[in-house]
C-alpha cells in the first residue's frame, strides 16, 4: 500500500478493525512460566493483505494519526483484559506502545487513564512502552510524561534499550522501571563484544534495581545466554511469535504466570559509579587479568552458577565450555565434608560482608581422564541480595600442585622422623653456596636449632654443640666440603655432655660436578662399636 492509500484508509480501517492488536508472550526462562505481553499493531487490508508497522507506522507517525493508533491500542489492551476476567482467566499486564510523536502536542498519560478507567481495568495490568528517542524531543517533557504515568501507577518500559548512543545517560536520568534490551542490536557474536555489552547492560540495570526484558530473542543460545547473566525474562520468536487474542487468550490460560520481579539489590558497599563505564564492567568479570572468576546466586543451601569466565573452566582444569559448565550441578564434584566447608564460607561471607576464603577438594572422573582430586581455593564475596538470594562474586585457584607437594614434603618429613627416632640419628643439609644449614626435626627438638642457620658451622659451634677442642676441625671439614670431598666422617664428642656420635658428611654435585649440597649425619656410636 503507499502512503496515501495509509492515509486515506485510515479511519476506515480502525472502524472495520482492518487495524487490530496481536500480542507477543513474555515468559521466564528460568521457569517457563509467563509474566506478560506486548501489544502490536496490524493492518490487514482486505486487498493487500496484512501490512506490517515496518511500512505503515511511520506513515501515521508522520501524519499526526499515530496518537490516535495508540490510543485505539491501549484501549484494545483494556478490552482484552477486561475479556480475560470476564473468562476467568487470569490477566497478565500487557504492554502499550507509545510514540515519540504521542508526547508532542497531546496529554497521552491522561488520554489512557480515561479509557482505563471508563473500562475499568486496575491499572497494575498495564504498561507503557517509550523509546529511547523519546528523550530527543528534550527530557523534560519525557521526564514530565513518566512523573504523570507514574502519578497514575503505571509501569514504564524503556523500549529498545541499546539502540541508541546514548543508552546509559538515558538510564540514568529517568525513571524508568523496566529495560527492554533488543537482542538484534547486538546481534551476530553473543560470544564477543556484543555479549559483553549485553552483559553490562544487564549488571548495569540490576544496579538501578531495574528488571529487563530481552526481546528479539530467536535461539535457544540466546536464551540461555541471557539467563547465564541474570536476564531471565524473554520475548521473542524462540517462545512466540505474536499471536492474536484468541490464540493469546489459550497461551495463558495454560501456561502457568509469575509476576516481574524487581532486579536484585547490590550491596551499597561496591561503586555503583563503575558501571557506567562499560570497560570496567569488562575488567570485573571478564578481563584477562582477573583470574577464574564466578558470580552465582545462593539461597538455602542452594547455589546456581549464572556466569563463569573462559579462566574458571581453565582453572578448573576441566576440557569443556563455560556453557557446559554452567549446565553441571555445582555440588556434584564435592563430597559432603568438602560441601560443608564451602557453605559454611559462603554464610561467613553472608555475615560478615567481607571476602572469605576457603580450600575444598573436588573429584572429577571422565571417560577419558580417568578420576581426578583437584584443590581449589575460593575467595568470595557478597555482591548483591533480593530477600533470601545473595548474588555472589567468586575468584578461583588451582592449589592442587601446591597442596600435593605439601602433603608430600609433610609425608616424607614424617617418615624420616620416625626412622631417625629409631636409630638415634640426627641429620641436616648444608648448602655450599650460602653456608646455610637446615636441620631434621629431631635437631631442632633436642638441640633447639631453628628451621634454618645460617652461616654455619659457627652457631653450632658458639652454641657448643661442637665443642671447642673440635672446632677448627670441623670449620676445615666445611673448606673440604666447598674444596669437592666427597666424603668426611669421625667420631666427635658432641655438646656439653660430650657424647660420642659418628659425624658423616656426603658431597652432592651438580652437573658440571660443582659441590652443591652436603649430607651431614650424626649417629649415636653404640657401647660395642
Ligand atoms: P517493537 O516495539 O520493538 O516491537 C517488537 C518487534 O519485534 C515486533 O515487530 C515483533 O514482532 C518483533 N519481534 C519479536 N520477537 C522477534 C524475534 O525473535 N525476531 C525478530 N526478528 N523480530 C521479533 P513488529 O510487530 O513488526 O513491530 C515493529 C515496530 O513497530 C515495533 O517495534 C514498534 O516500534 C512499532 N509498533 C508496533 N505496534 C505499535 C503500536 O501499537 N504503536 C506504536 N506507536 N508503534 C508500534
Ligand atoms: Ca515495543
Ligand atoms: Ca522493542
Amino acid at each position: 500500500m503507499t502512503k496515501q492509500e495509509y492515509i486515506d484508509g485510515f479511519e476506515k480501517a480502525l472502524r472495520e478493525q482492518h487495524i487490530y492488536a496481536v500480542y507477543q508472550p513474555q515468559i521466564n526462562h528460568a521457569t517457563g512460566r509467563c509474566i506478560g505481553a506486548e501489544a502490536l499493531m496490524r493492518w490487514k487490508d482486505p486487498e493487500s493483505g496484512v501490512q506490517y508497522p515496518s511500512d505503515f507506522i511511520p506513515v501515521l507517525e508522520e501524519s499526526g494519526l499515530i496518537f490516535r493508533a495508540d490510543l485505539y491500542m491501549f484501549e484494545r489492551a483494556c478490552l482484552l483484559q477486561k475479556t480475560c476476567m470476564e473468562k476467568g482467566i487470569t490477566p497478565l499486564p500487557i504492554s502499550v506502545n507509545m510514540s515519540r510523536y504521542d508526547i508532542i502536542g497531546h496529554d497521552f498519560p491522561q488520554e489512557i487513564e480515561q479509557i482505563r478507567k471508563r473500562l475499568a481495568v486496575p491499572v497494575r495490568l498495564l504498561r507503557i512502552e517509550i523509546t529511547e528517542s523519546s528523550a530527543i524531543g528534550g527530557m523534560d517533557r519525557i521526564n514530565e510524561i513518566l512523573k504523570q504515568l507514574h502519578s497514575y501507577g503505571y509501569v514504564v518500559e524503556m523500549d529498545d534499550f541499546g539502540s541508541g548512543y546514548s543508552s546509559l545517560n538515558v538510564l540514568k536520568d529517568l525513571d524508568i522501571d523496566v529495560i527492554k534490551l533488543d537482542m538484534r542490536f547486538l546481534s551476530g557474536n553473543i560470544g564477543g563484544r556484543g555479549g559483553i555489552i549485553i552483559n553490562s547492560m544487564v549488571q548495569m540495570s540490576k544496579w538501578l534495581h531495574t528488571p529487563v526484558i530481552a526481546e528479539g530473542v530467536e535461539t535457544m543460545e540466546q536464551a540461555d545466554y541471557m539467563k547465564s547473566i541474570g536476564c531471565n525474562y524473554i520475548q521473542g520468536y524462540l517462545y512466540s511469535r505474536p499471536v492474536p487474542e484468541e490464540e493469546y487468550l489459550k497461551m495463558i490460560s495454560e501456561r502457568d504466570h509469575e509476576p516481574v520481579k524487581a532486579a536484585m539489590k547490590l550491596v551499597e558497599t561496591m561503586d555503583a559509579g563503575k558501571f557506567w563505564d562499560t570497560d570496567s564492567m569488562e575488567t570485573l568479570i571478564f578481563s584477562n587479568y582477573v583470574g577464574g572468576a564466578a558470580i552465582f546466586t545462593y539461597q538455602n543451601g542452594k547455589l546456581e552458577l549464572l556466569r563463569v569466565n573462559a579462566k574458571y573452566v581453565k582453572e578448573i582444569g576441566m576440557n569443556i565450555s563455560e556453557k557446559e559448565f554452567l549446565r553441571s550441578d555445582p555440588w556434584r564434584y564435592m563430597n559432603l565434608e568438602n560441601h560443608k566447608l564451602y557453605d559454611k564460607t559462603i554464610q561467613k561471607a553472608i555475615a560478615s560482608g567481607e571476602e572469605e576464603s576457603c580450600e575444598t577438594w573436588r573429584e572429577f572422573s571422565s571417560d577419558c581422564c580417568g578420576d581426578d582430586r583437584i584443590c581449589i581455593r575460593t575467595s568470595l564475596r557478597v555482591i548483591g541480595r533480593a530477600g533470601e538470594q545473595y548474588l555472589f562474586y567468586a575468584m578461583i585457584q588451582n592449589v592442587t600442585a601446591e597442596k600435593k607437594r605439601y602433603m608430600e614434603l609433610f609425608s616424607s618429613e614424617q617418615r624420616f622422623r620416625h626412622a631417625s627416632e629409631q636409630v638415634n640419628i640426627y641429620a641436616w643439609e648444608y648448602d655450599i653456596a650460602t653456608k646455610e644449614m637446615r636441620p631434621c626435626f629431631r635437631c631442632m627438638r633436642d638441640l633447639g636449632l631453628p628451621p634454618l642457620v645460617r652461616n654455619y658451622p659457627e652457631p653450632a659451634i658458639e652454641a657448643g654443640i661442637f665443642p671447642p677442642d673440635y672446632a677448627d676441625m670441623y670449620r676445615d671439614w666445611h673448606r673440604q666440603l666447598e674444596e669437592g670431598v666427597e666424603h668426611l666422617e669421625a667420631v666427635i664428642p658432641l655438646t656439653v655432655g660430650r657424647v660420642p656420635f659418628r659425624v658423616r658428611y656426603s658431597l652432592e654435585y651438580d652437573e658440571n660436578h660443582k659441590p652443591l649440597k652436603a649430607y651431614g649425619s650424626a649417629a649415636l656410636v653404640c657401647e660395642n662399636e
